[in-house]
């Protein structure tokens, strides 16, 4: 994706003189363009299985866009490859309800959105939640569809949790609302034993958004708030044992926020999925 357009506040320069990390995994070789990649994470705990956030989904229509319509990949074969069948997960959260995090909330059967996962409860921001709705009840289409066939199916089907922007899910997992992406938007933390992660979500896109908090991306629904939630995250979380578990990093995806003379800088662990 262009950085002109996907972080319309960033510059040439700075982009270039962050070439010796950005390439080859983080930026194409004329450093023109970011590279993203779209995740899920599978989180097991004393026999549960949960999901955090779904990406796009098969044959959703999103009006013809490039990344996301029409798409038929392999993200169900690939969770079966790591022994997680659809029957077996108990929860499924989205950081926010943007397409590329609700995607496989839905599958289509027989011409019909159903729920993917048919036993699992699906935690949703109740505050993200309703703003979407008002926005489909306005225009159907709104977020390219998405509310409509990969949201409304698992409300209908009675699957759904609304739960406040602080909910906590088996001693385990707890949102916290970070509005500016979306309104409703949400980080959600994981604290086991001694150890804490976040799942990030869309608070932040690409690691240059580490050291320059202050470039939204094009997709923040309100960019300026977006930049204060970003870089309160970054200072909060800087030089600390909390792993960040990023939405769109490419591999190896997870890593630390350490200090980098009077910025930050992100510390990808080595080996991580
Ligand atoms: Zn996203």
């Amino acid at each position: 994706m262009p950085f002109a357009q996907f972080l319309p506040a960033s510059s040439p320069e700075a982009i270039a003189a962050e070439r010796s990390w950005l390439l080859p995994q983080h930026a194409d070789a004329t450093l023109a363009c970011g590279l993203l990649s779209f995740h899920t994470y599978v989180i097991r705990h004393r026999g549960r299985t949960i999901l955090v956030d779904t990406c796009m989904g098969n044959d959703k229509d999103r009006g013809g866009h490039p990344l996301f319509h029409g798409l038929r990949t392999h993200w169900l074969d690939e969770l079966a490859a790591l022994g997680v069948r659809p029957e077996s997960v108990d929860y499924v959260m989205c950081t926010h309800m943007h397409g590329d995090h609700v995607g496989w909330n839905t599958r289509l059967e027989n011409g019909r959105w159903v729920p993917t996962f048919p036993n699992a409860r699906y935690v949703f921001a109740e505050r993200e939640y309703a703003l979407r709705e008002a926005a489909y009840r306005a225009d159907g289409r709104a977020g390219y569809g998405s509310f409509g066939d990969s949201v409304l199916p698992v409300v209908e089907r009675g699957q759904a949790e609304l739960v406040a922007s602080d909910h906590e899910i088996e001693g385990l997992l707890q949102l916290e609302g970070a509005p500016g992406h979306t309104p409703g938007n949400v980080v959600i933390h994981l604290r086991s034993g001694t150890g804490h992660g976040i799942f990030s979500g869309d608070t932040i896109h690409h690691p240059l958004q580490i050291k320059y908090p202050e470039w939204s991306s094009a997709f923040c629904e309100d960019p300026a708030q977006s930049a204060i939630c970003r870089r309160r995250f970054v200072e909060r979380h800087c030089d600390t044992d909390t792993l960040i578990l990023p939405a769109h990093f490419p591999a190896p995806t997870a890593g630390h926020i350490r200090s980098d003379g009077d910025r930050w800088r992100f510390a990808f662990l080595e080996h991580f999925g």
